[in-house]
């Protein structure tokens, strides 16, 4: 069973493997040469598959740096940048989520 924390970082997984796909195609066509948004895609894919690996880590808010604790229920993803042009996901506590989102529809 996926915990809650476990869940999301699967969520931010799936987010960066579509952006990272998205970007490669666009590279091939030529249509971007940003090579460090690629890299920075990849390193972060790289880091949240450790983070799943070791089971004992716990999320920071991108907002307050306040860590979760093993479930991180409520924390949330969110992806960064425009629209064509995704940089990253951050991860925010449920407080912090909710102050610059609103609550989940
Ligand atoms: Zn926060």
């Amino acid at each position: 069973m996926l915990n809650e924390w476990q869940a999301t970082l699967r969520a931010e997984l799936d987010v960066l493997d579509s952006s990272l796909a998205r970007l490669k195609r666009d590279a091939e066509r030529g249509k971007t040469d940003d090579d460090d948004v690629c890299a920075g895609l990849e390193e972060r894919t790289r880091e949240v598959h450790r983070m799943l690996e070791q089971q004992t880590t716990r999320l920071t808010c991108a907002e307050c740096g306040r860590e979760s604790d093993e479930e991180a229920r409520g924390w949330r993803a969110y992806v960064t940048g425009e629209e064509g042009a995704v940089d990253g996901v951050e991860i925010f506590c449920p407080d912090c989520a909710r102050e610059e989102f609103g609550d989940a529809s």
